[in-house]
């Protein structure tokens, strides 16, 4: 049975993100006033037009929300939902400013949303409505490579950045950096290799890495690495997908999966792409070989595995079923999907929660990483891989020349290259997120207070957004 996956919210979702920062505010130095500027969204911009659609014309309600311009351009995906409503955008606009202080990415936090369902409306008509949508972007400055910089979130992806980057193109003629006005585009129209996978591969880095430290699982009662961990995922959209891919190539047992519709187990393991495929061809993952349906979708969060990924919308792990959670860890490849009073259960239960603002700022990340594309106009590894290559090509003569050996073809295909695009992105991704971690880890153990991994990662964040506005000096 199809359970509705915007669940009743226990109380606003943005409130919600306030009392983390609130709570996590104690453990930080600063002036209240600081802190209170920080917390609260800047600017508020909501909007009604007009789109042709079929005979006639529908209204369309959107939003665009500028949380914190302490860093400029304010960065932030756009989402289409039917669910699209004020609180959501402040809520996700302000993880967003928490995210980009985490990973160290020099943006304020923004987040747009469209209150359609994309699957009621043809191509064209997307088109209209994320064309008109930018117009109105443009008309209150609320768009551009220096000012905030939209990029995909639930229900858009790189055909709809395109159509931004296009309508921003068309008013600003001549403007060189045009192109940086959005993030998440297609290669063809400036985007970045690896883009398209960085949310789901950050949570893939980020757990990871996580599980790697012997001290930590030793406590959930779980070895260490992924090899072999039974994981269930909750969305297979573009972060659930790759997330679930990237594990299940690592050696981990996919043993659920859910989409807003359907959910099937297999103690066997689930392949992702067999999944996404009978999901693409069929509308639904019942009747996907070798696996069992579950009763409701939502039964997803609630099977026995190691970790759960909830990979779809906020408010999924609340205070009615939280007590029925059965992972050890539960990684947010979603925003907000657990809230305050199912986290507070699930700690008690000595589960850990790696939260949003940590494990799925891969996307903004790499976002990040095509905004500097963009601006420097030149692709990542142009310059070096060729001269990387055949200095590791030296290298490899030099060793069999010393040793009289020569190198396997395996040996010879690891060393013998120089790094592309993709191979940069990855790395400056991974890279990203064990540094992160590593904060939010000495954040936990420097205070005694600090209880679960959201109120570190909330603190690392909070004091890197305070330097920023001390050294502004708009506080003297
Ligand atoms: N929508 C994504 C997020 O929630 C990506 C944002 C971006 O790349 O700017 O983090």
């Amino acid at each position: 049975m199809a359970q509705n996956l915007d669940l009743q919210r226990e109380h606003s979702f943005f409130e919600d993100v306030v009392s983390y920062f609130d709570h996590a505010s104690q453990f930080v130095k600063a002036h209240p006033g600081i802190l209170d500027q920080i917390k609260y969204c800047n600017s508020v911009y909501r909007m009604r037009f007009p789109v042709r659609i079929k005979d006639g014309f529908e209204v369309i309600e959107a939003y665009r929300v500028e949380h914190s311009h302490h860093k400029l351009p304010t960065k932030g995906g756009i989402r289409y939902s039917e669910h699209v409503n004020q609180d959501e955008v402040m809520a996700l606009a302000a993880l967003m400013t928490y995210k980009c202080a985490i990973v160290d990415v020099p943006f304020g936090g923004a987040k747009g949303g469209v209150m359609v369902n994309p699957r009621n409306y043809s191509e064209d008509e997307l088109e209209r409505i994320t064309r008109r949508y930018t117009t109105e972007l443009v008309k209150k400055n609320f768009i551009g490579p220096g000012i905030d910089v939209p990029a995909p979130d639930y229900g858009t992806g790189e055909r709809e950045m395109s159509w931004i980057a296009d309508t921003y193109g068309a008013f600003s003629m001549g403007e060189l950096n045009a192109l940086a006005c959005v993030t998440g585009k297609p290669i063809s129209q400036g985007g970045i290799r690896g883009r398209r996978e960085a949310t789901g591969l950050g949570v893939f880095y980020g757990l990871r890495y996580m599980m790697g430290f012997e001290e930590d699982m030793a406590k959930l009662g779980l070895t260490t690495g992924v090899q072999g961990k039974r994981i269930a995922i909750q969305g297979l959209g573009n972060v659930g997908y790759h997330a679930a891919k990237f594990f299940f190539e690592a050696g981990a047992i996919i043993t659920a999966i859910g989409e807003y519709n359907s959910a099937v187990q297999s103690e066997n393991g689930i392949n992702p792409e067999e999944a996404l495929a009978h999901f693409r061809a069929k509308g639904t993952l019942e009747g996907l070989p070798g696996t069992a349906p579950l009763a409701n979708n939502t039964d997803v969060l609630e099977v026995d595995c190691d970790v759960l990924i909830p990979a779809a919308l906020e408010n999924q792990i609340h205070s009615d079923n939280a007590a029925r959670i059965k992972a050890k860890i539960i990684g947010e490849a979603a925003n907000g999907p657990v809230t305050p009073q199912a986290e507070a259960i699930l700690i008690e239960k000595g589960a850990i929660i790696v939260p949003d603002i940590y494990l799925n700022a891969g996307g903004v990340t790499v976002s990040y990483f095509e905004w500097l594309k963009n601006l420097s106009h030149v692709r990542f590894g142009r310059m070096e891989k060729r001269y990387e290559k055949s200095m590791n090509n030296n290298l490899i003569e030099a060793i069999e020349s010393t040793t009289g050996k020569a190198l396997t073809e395996v040996q010879r295909s690891l060393i013998d290259r120089g790094a592309d695009e993709q191979d940069l992105v990855y790395s400056g991704l991974e890279e990203t997120m064990i540094t992160a971690y590593d904060q939010i880890r000495d954040t936990f153990k420097q205070h005694q207070g600090i209880k679960t991994m959201r109120t570190a990662a909330f603190v690392t964040a909070i004091q890197k957004i305070v330097v920023s506005y001390e050294t502004l000096g708009i506080f003297p």
